[in-house]
């Protein structure tokens, strides 16, 4: 879009676009909400050509060829970036994942994406685990799904987060035996400068477009104190170095300020979580730029984790409302929403979870948290963006046509987002995959 103040002055006209070899899809009969800005933009529309936004005018677009929808005076937004989620582990149990029927997992998970991109969610950060190969059909168009920003494998250290062996795995270094999870390409549990370097590296090798540590405890692994600092100052800068030096970065699982003052101290640039963060931990990120991908974790009890994991989450989702109200006080910021889903019987709240947001924030920041707040944080992988062909999270010209048109203002009310009937249309990458307009 030229500018704000360029669309309110023009005059209804037409623009003429000429004929070559693209594929044209012109949206007519929408209002406007862009991902950044604060208001809605009245009657607008849009030409985008092959998988791009090539034009977004308060003129009428005539284009040879091309294909009209008609938006029937909804409002056009772009789709939902969910900036943490484990798309080859959302409704897989642990148990199901590391000593199941080895394909049974990527059954889920194939179907998992495509319910996720039907939720409108056509972006998701994926924050770990085993899925190149997912990410791949997605993007060569064998199954419907989100875009992927793959961390590959999680980097955790022996007795950290994602270190999952059960009780009779011995480790590596006194059995000989590698771990399930690694040798199943989940995780690499490592310890000392070297093996995260050769972690992280091989994560890059193999494509990630970050890295993901876990850099404190976690509430559904079996082992770990909640407020334990996972790994050294030198192994988090030995993942830092790592990234960028391939021009990307690292984000991190951690909630607490010890955690992730090192981290941010080693040059890590993203925090995961954050739910038990203070208001000096928090300032220090909004001065140095580091963004905060964060999750409404506000359901203190979750019926598949066991006693001593369900009273980590509790401490998590007390820390959650102290958390967003710092938050809501520190406009410079940069917050992401995600949800995390992983290990959970049933993800079709994903969406919904945008209104636990609401006792902090205006629909208008909710949702700019779930779109447009991610394309800085998602740029971030440089180098090793997997798009790098314009911005996603927002509706701009030259941006990536992964847009929804819903039914009424989410400005107004988040309900014209959560309620999936009031999304009437999904296109990502320029193709639709949703059309219930009438
Ligand atoms: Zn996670």
């Amino acid at each position: 879009m030229k500018s704000v103040l360029s669309l309110a002055l023009c005059f209804i006209g037409t623009v003429a676009v000429g004929q070559n070899d693209v594929e044209r899809t012109v949206i007519t009969n929408v209002h406007l909400f862009d991902g950044v800005s604060d208001e809605r933009f009245e009657d607008v529309n849009v030409l985008i050509e092959d998988h791009l936004i090539s034009m977004i005018s308060a003129d009428a677009i005539s284009a040879e060829g091309a294909t009209v929808i008609d938006g029937n005076g909804g409002t056009l937004m772009p789709g939902l970036v969910d900036n943490h989620v484990h798309l080859s582990m959302v409704t897989v149990t642990i148990p199901d994942l590391l000593f199941g029927e080895p394909t049974y997992p990527l059954v889920r998970a194939v179907r998992d994406a495509e319910e996720m991109l039907m939720r409108g969610v056509t972006t998701g950060r994926d924050m770990g685990g085993n899925i190149f190969g997912l990410k791949r059909a997605i993007d060569e168009g064998v199954v419907p799904g989100p875009r992927i920003y793959p961390s590959g494998r999680f980097l955790s250290q022996t007795s950290g987060h994602f270190d999952f062996r059960t009780k009779t795995e011995t480790h590596r270094a006194f059995s000989g035996i590698e771990p399930t999870g690694d040798r199943l390409g989940w995780v690499f549990t490592v310890d000392g400068v070297p093996q995260v370097l050769a972690a992280a590296r091989e994560n890059l090798r193999l494509g990630a477009s970050q890295i993901k540590i876990a850099a404190g405890g976690g509430y559904s692994s079996p082992t770990d104190p909640l407020l334990s600092t996972q790994f050294t100052f030198e192994e988090m800068k030995a993942a830092a170095d790592a990234a960028t030096d391939f021009g990307t970065y690292v984000t991190m699982h951690a909630y607490t300020p010890d955690a992730v003052n090192r981290a941010i101290d080693a040059g890590i640039k993203d925090v995961g979580h954050g739910q038990l963060l203070d208001r000096p931990t928090l300032e220090r990120m909004a001065e140095e730029g580091v963004f905060l991908s964060t999750q409404p974790f506000t359901v203190c009890n979750e019926p598949q984790l066991d006693a001593f994991s369900n009273s980590k989450l509790n401490t998590v989702c007390q820390g959650t409302a102290n958390m967003y109200q710092i938050v809501s006080e520190l406009p410079e910021l940069n917050v992401t929403w995600g949800t995390d889903l992983f290990n959970v019987p049933d993800a079709s709240d994903q969406v919904q979870q945008l209104e636990r947001l609401l006792p902090w924030f205006e629909p208008v920041e909710i949702l700019k948290q779930a779109t447009g707040n991610a394309t800085a944080l998602l740029a971030m992988s440089g180098d090793k963006n997997p798009y790098p062909d314009g911005p996603i999270g927002r509706v701009v010209e030259g941006g990536y046509a992964d847009l929804l048109i819903v039914d009424g203002n989410p400005l107004e009310d988040l309900a014209a987002v959560t309620n999936a009937d009031n999304i009437k249309l999904i296109m990502k990458n320029g193709e639709v995959f949703k059309d219930t307009l009438e």
